[in-house]
């Protein structure tokens, strides 16, 4: 936790430009996505930034000259996250927008969780630290400062709500107003700390059904429930079983040209959607096809329901949630859009691209224990054929019921001989 009203100085930081060593001045910067120290060089003058260690800041800290000018940082790592920051400093960069004050507390010791970032599967993590913190400090007051479109993710009607109404891709520019305005709510408080915002944080403790509001999907019924599998798209992160076409892709990030080869991949993707469901259809010619996630693109084959839009909204997000929860299985590419969908269905199969192998479970949602998480939770490489895709989810739906039942039957006998033991004691 920082302390941060009032605030004492204190997190040292090197000048971006001659690399002295300094302190903050004391006074803090609410950037939006980022929380950041004022700094002034002693050595040669320069006034820049250095991110608090919240959040993603905790991991690829940037220092930064105050008008974007200087700056360090993990050019290898964590460019993803300083270019937007770096960008949002320099003249003009900034974008308004009304800030919400939902449910207000009267007072007290108040924990702030900055919540706010352009990728939805950020905030949503960053978020399980409210739930987390209400349990950790039930005496004092959270607010939580996220984006409006993640609102109904807060149901607590104790925690204080600072939406921000801007759409995702845009939070991450600045958002002018939004230091005053969060200063002058800190006037109500006796004390203000920030929460670190951890990123990965513990998913035991979190309850799933509580934060989205709708239960996962009961292991017992998953014999008894229609067969539904589950794929969630994305057009801008592809299953393209192809290196001349995975060649193609990076060269058209690296070189600005993604526009020109967008459908040929979502064609690609497209099809192998179709030989997929061909295989399954084989072996399961029970199941239920069902293509979420944001993009239109490609032509869908037949079989497929298409619940797929353009534009997310609280009410998409409900309906799909309503989906995933009936779904034996999930599929999809490696990315934050698989959070939700693995939090609610029973099992998954995640196609990962080899460059996001350490970051391997990272946007797994819910995690079953023993045998049980491996048999469920499957990971393929990113080359992987549709025949391999379709070999895996056949072999889970198939064999659920043997494995399941080994498990049910295994803790039953452990019941058994713990009541005969407690029978023989008593
Ligand atoms: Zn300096």
């Amino acid at each position: 936790m920082i302390d941060t009203y009032p605030y004492k100085p204190s997190i040292p930081a090197n000048c971006p430009r001659c690399g002295g060593e300094s302190r903050d001045t004391g006074e803090l910067f609410f950037q939006g996505t980022h929380v950041l120290a004022e700094h002034s060089c002693g050595d040669c003058g320069l006034d820049f930034y250095a991110t608090l260690p919240i959040g993603h800041a905790a991991l690829y800290p940037v220092v930064c000259a105050r008008d974007g000018s200087y700056a360090r940082y993990n050019r290898q790592e964590g460019s993803w996250m300083a270019l937007p920051l770096i960008r949002s400093l320099q003249k003009d960069a900034g974008v308004g927008a009304a800030i919400g004050l939902v449910q207000p507390n009267s007072g007290g010791d108040l924990i702030l969780v900055n919540c706010l970032d352009s990728c939805f599967g950020h905030v949503f993590t960053k978020l399980w630290n409210v739930y987390l913190l209400k349990k950790q400090f039930p005496f004092k007051t959270l607010a939580v400062l996220l984006p409006a479109r993640c609102r109904w993710l807060i149901t607590d009607a104790e925690v204080e709500i600072w939406p921000v109404d801007l759409p995702l891709e845009e939070m991450g520019k600045g958002i002018r107003g939004l230091d005053a305005w969060v200063k002058e709510q800190f006037k109500r408080f006796g004390s203000v700390a920030l929460s670190e915002v951890p990123v990965h944080p513990p998913l035991e403790g979190l309850d799933f059904e509580e934060i989205l509001q709708a239960r996962p999907f009961a292991l017992e019924d998953f014999e008894r429930q229609p067969l539904q599998l589950t794929f969630i798209w994305r057009s801008d992160r592809f299953w393209l079983n192809s290196r001349m076409l995975d060649f193609f892709h990076k060269a058209s990030i690296k070189f600005g040209f993604q526009g020109r080869v967008q459908g040929l991949l979502c064609y690609r993707q497209v099809s192998l959607l179709g030989r997929l469901l061909r295989k399954l259809r084989k072996s399961l010619p029970e199941a239920r096809f069902v293509l979420t996630g944001l993009g239109k693109e490609g032509r869908l084959p037949s079989g497929w329901k298409d619940e797929r839009v353009e534009v997310i909204d609280e009410g998409v997000e409900r309906t799909w949630n309503e989906l995933y929860r009936h779904s034996q299985l999930v599929m999809g590419v490696h990315g934050s859009h698989m959070l939700i969908p693995t939090a609610l269905a029973a099992g998954f199969v995640e196609i990962l691209p080899r460059h996001k192998i350490p970051h391997l479970t990272e946007d797994i949602g819910r995690q079953h224990s023993g045998r049980l998480g491996a048999f469920l939770g499957r990971f393929v490489d990113e080359f992987s054929s549709s025949s391999l895709v379709a070999g895996h989810v056949v072999s889970m739906v198939k064999g659920f019921g043997r494995v399941y039942g080994e498990l049910n039957m295994a803790v039953r006998r452990e019941q058994k001989a713990v009541g005969v033991e407690m029978e023989a004691l008593n």
